[in-house]
């Protein structure tokens, strides 16, 4: 594997653009962000992840975590990475200022993480979901659970994990059992969770649990769900941890990559119940753990863009190293001299970049509604990031499973080998269309709930604004125009169908969502992709040229997908929902 080099300039030319776009730095909440402070920020992030992170990637991999005796540790030069990760305030980042963070923008907070996440997909997890966790008690809990946890957790003394599934509540998180008993100010927690990121290890001062729970009345299914605040180590009355609550980590999961971030089984009340305390109110925990998942969900959609933009890397390194084949006049060849290579090359070039743009797209629109200048434009915001996030963890995974397998490609024979380092890529990648809501969840959550449940106005608002792109092109790329318009033409086809064929059967929308969101991304990536390319070109940026030439290969050999994914929408599905079970 080569060394991680840190893709700065793209980057920092992908993420001001849309501050841009969307006036970002403009806001009030931001009014000490500037683009000095942001280029220092990205300096320092990816100075971090070349240095410290990505060099412990692999050890992560080979050593992993270890459960014993109701504990887990992980290798000790992951506990002195995390510890430097929060001697440089790196925590602290995106949190809110009154509890000790930094309050820069979602966007910057992103634009950061990808690079932390490809340097080290399994110890990012950690942080990430501590972000999440953040939000949650920030916008539900009460003002007692925030002055005691929100500083530890933005100055990261404390992480959080979150705790929904169990052995039979996976996607249907309706049949989660986990009781919560009220006891005077708190609750008591029993049951057991599967599968818990980063559940419990020896990184951090305390492990702080968001746990989905059911109340003793409850009424059944997702409406009986509260969420509680359960912590590895009970508070005292200064503040710092005591005694060891009532739960502890069971065992990990032998997994096939992200090795050194433990899944944990978890078990609550092996003795009296684990201490838990409500957060937001009794029976609206689906809602008050959304926050939470949101968040994750976009910051998974993140963690694709970050394993493809590793697998690129470490890809053309490898082909413009690898001598094999000639080609007539130039005689012995590097592997990147070949059409077939540079094809895959490009590929995952042009959907790193696509990728990056959904997932910064998506994280302006969550800074946009969370401070935006009036009530309708965070309203307009907080739409546009509905629609938005299935698509940013949907379709940016999808993209990052087929440039990590292409990266294998790429480095033929050597690719299947472990040495090489992609097969680590491919591994850890694996799990990211699987967790937080696979992807077919989130293809349902796109078409039922986003747009035929709220309404399909944001989905047209953003075709009509990629077939304006099209139409301002410059004559020079009318081929461009024509092709970003028949990306336009194919989603609308789409969206028309499943807003007037929807109910056609039981089984529509689950057999069709799959192919509307992978289409919704290849359009509205390809859209991103090029409206970035034409402003890099009108700054003058230094890399506008190959910027564009990305945007028009996106536009020639990927953006025809479009048409085929609207194929199996349009078809409605019959083929699947005509097949008798008993033949399978
Ligand atoms: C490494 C790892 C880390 C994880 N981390 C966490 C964590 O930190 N916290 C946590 O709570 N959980 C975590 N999970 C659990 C993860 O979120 C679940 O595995 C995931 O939500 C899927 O649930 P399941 O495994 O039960 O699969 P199932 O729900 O059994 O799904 C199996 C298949 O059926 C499909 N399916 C299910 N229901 C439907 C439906 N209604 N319509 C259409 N298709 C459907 C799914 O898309 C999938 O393809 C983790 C899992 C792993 C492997």
């Amino acid at each position: 594997m080569t060394d991680f080099v840190p893709p700065l300039e793209a980057i920092r030319s992908q993420m001001n653009h849309v501050a841009k776009t969307h006036g970002i730095f403009e806001l009030e909440g931001f009014a000490e962000i500037n683009d000095d402070l942001t280029e220092a920020i990205l300096d320092e992030a990816g100075k971090f992840a070349q240095k410290v992170l990505a060099p412990i990637n692999v050890l992560g991999d080979r050593e992993g975590a270890v459960c014993k005796d109701g504990d887990v540790t992980v290798p000790a030069e992951f506990i002195d990475a995390y510890r430097q990760f929060v001697d440089n305030g790196w925590p602290s980042l995106g949190g809110n200022p009154e509890f000790g963070g930094q309050g820069v923008p979602e966007l910057v907070v992103n634009a950061v993480y990808e690079m932390f996440t490809a340097a080290n997909l399994a110890f990012t997890l950690c942080p990430k979901l501590t972000q999440g966790g953040i939000y949650s008690i920030l916008y539900h809990g009460t003002d007692e659970l925030k002055q005691r946890y929100l500083e530890p957790l933005i100055e990261g003394r404390y992480t959080a994990s979150m705790d929904l599934t169990e052995p039979s509540a996976g996607s249907d998180l309706g049949r989660v059992t986990t009781m919560a008993v009220p006891e005077g100010d708190h609750y008591r927690i029993t049951g057991r969770k599967i599968y818990i990121t980063w559940g419990d290890h020896n990184m951090a001062e305390n492990v702080i649990h968001l746990v989905l729970a059911r109340t003793p009345d409850a009424a059944p299914g997702s409406r009986g769900l509260s969420m509680f605040l359960v912590p590895k180590y009970l508070l005292n009355e200064d503040g710092s941890p005591g005694e060891r609550n009532d739960m502890l980590p069971l065992s990990i999961e032998h997994k096939m990559g992200i090795h050194c971030s433990p899944t944990c089984v978890m078990s609550y009340g092996e003795e009296d119940g684990a201490i838990g305390y409500l957060v937001g109110t009794e029976g609206a925990g689906l809602a008050s753990m959304f926050t939470m998942m949101n968040q994750m969900r976009l910051g998974v959609g993140l963690q694709g863009v970050g394993v493809a933009e590793r697998a690129y890397q470490d890809s053309v390194y490898y082909a413009r190293d690898r001598i094999q084949g000639s080609i007539p006049g130039k005689g012995d060849v590097a592997i990147i001299e070949h059409g077939d290579v540079r094809r895959m090359l490009l590929t995952m070039r042009a959907m790193t970049v696509a990728s990056r743009a959904v997932v910064l797209e998506t994280a302006a629109a969550l800074d946009q509604q969370a401070h935006g200048d009036d009530d309708e434009k965070r309203s307009h915001y907080r739409i546009y990031a509905d629609l938005l996030t299935p698509i940013a963890k949907g379709w940016c995974t999808e993209i990052a499973q087929e440039a990590a397998s292409l990266s294998v490609q790429v480095y033929g024979g050597m690719g299947y080998v472990e040495e090489s380092g992609v097969a680590q890529h491919m591994r850890d990648a694996r799990i990211l269309p699987i967790y937080e809501g696979t992807n077919g969840i989130q293809a349902l959550d796109l078409v039922g709930r986003k747009l035929l449940k709220q309404g399909d106005a944001c989905m047209r608002a953003v075709i009509s604004d990629v077939r304006k792109l099209a139409a301002d092109l410059p004559a020079d790329l009318s081929t461009e125009a024509k092709r970003l318009q028949a990306g336009a033409d194919s989603l609308e086809t789409t969206t028309d169908w499943l807003v007037e064929h929807h109910q056609d059967d039981p089984n529509t929308v689950s057999s069709v969502a799959y192919n509307y969101m992978m289409q919704s991304g290849t359009v509205i990536g390809g859209w991103l992709t090029l409206r970035h390319a034409l402003a890099a070109t009108e700054a003058g940026e230094k890399h506008a040229r190959a910027n564009l030439m990305t945007a028009k290969f996106y536009l020639e050999q990927l953006m025809p997908r479009a048409q085929s994914y609207a194929a199996g929408v349009t078809s409605g599905g019959a083929s699947i929902i005509d097949f008798p079970e008993a033949m399978f």
